[in-house]
């Protein structure tokens, strides 16, 4: 991709087993994988994509929903600019806990405007029979908990993946405002700072 690129963190986040992994290498890599990744930690992904004539890097990072990760919360939310909540439609308890992975969010992370700060929901595994939560309700909860839109997805079968994540770039992109542009170019470390690579003009 040739010419300036904005830098865009997303995180997923949701309980283990949802398939967080599974949803960021299907995006990423076009694979799955029906082993669990055992994400240790965080890590992150990075595609490029070209949304509306943007050209952007979108960064996803993943990480495990284990309470034994929590000393990596502050630097895993740092910076995001998109939240993707994520469940796992044949698990209700995945479903019930998406308000707790919101507030989490919320508390540790440094958002400037909370109120205008762009969620998106997943309620993945779709392809199961199983199913323990259904859409209307799913989509019932995103209305009133204004994480909009959501998106039933299947990492297995690559259902609606490549929308959820390029809906959650038009939304950051919509509140365009709340982008910092200098941050074109820019790299995110490992401690969720951001560094922008400065040209050295005059
Ligand atoms: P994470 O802990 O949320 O990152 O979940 P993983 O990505 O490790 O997935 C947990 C398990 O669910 C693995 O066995 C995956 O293969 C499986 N899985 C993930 N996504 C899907 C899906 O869309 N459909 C089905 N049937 N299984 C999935």
């Amino acid at each position: 991709m040739s010419g300036k690129s904005l830098l865009l963190k997303v995180i997923l986040l949701g309980d283990g087993g949802v398939g967080k992994s599974s949803l960021m290498n299907r995006y990423v890599t076009d694979r799955f994988d029906s082993q669990s990744f055992h994400t240790i930690g965080v890590e992150f992904l990075n595609r490029d994509l070209e949304i509306d004539g943007k050209l952007v890097t979108l960064q996803i990072w993943d990480t495990a929903g284990q309470e034994r990760f929590k000393s990596l919360r502050t630097p895993f939310y740092r910076g995001a600019d998109c939240c993707l909540l994520t469940f796992a439609v044949d698990d209700l308890q995945s479903f019930q806990n998406l308000g707790c992975w919101k507030k989490e969010f919320m508390y540790y992370s440094d958002v400037r405007d909370p109120e205008r700060f762009p969620f998106v929901v997943l309620g993945n595994k779709v392809d199961k029979e199983d199913r323990e939560v259904g859409e209307d309700e799913a989509s019932a909860w995103c209305e009133e908990n204004g994480c909009c839109p959501y998106f039933e997805t299947s990492a297995k079968d690559d259902t609606n993946v490549g929308a959820a994540f390029e809906a959650a770039v038009r939304e950051v992109l919509a509140g365009d405002d709340l982008i910092d542009h200098t941050l074109l170019s820019s790299t995110i470390d490992l401690h969720g700072n951001r560094k922008v690579a400065r040209s050295s003009c005059c």
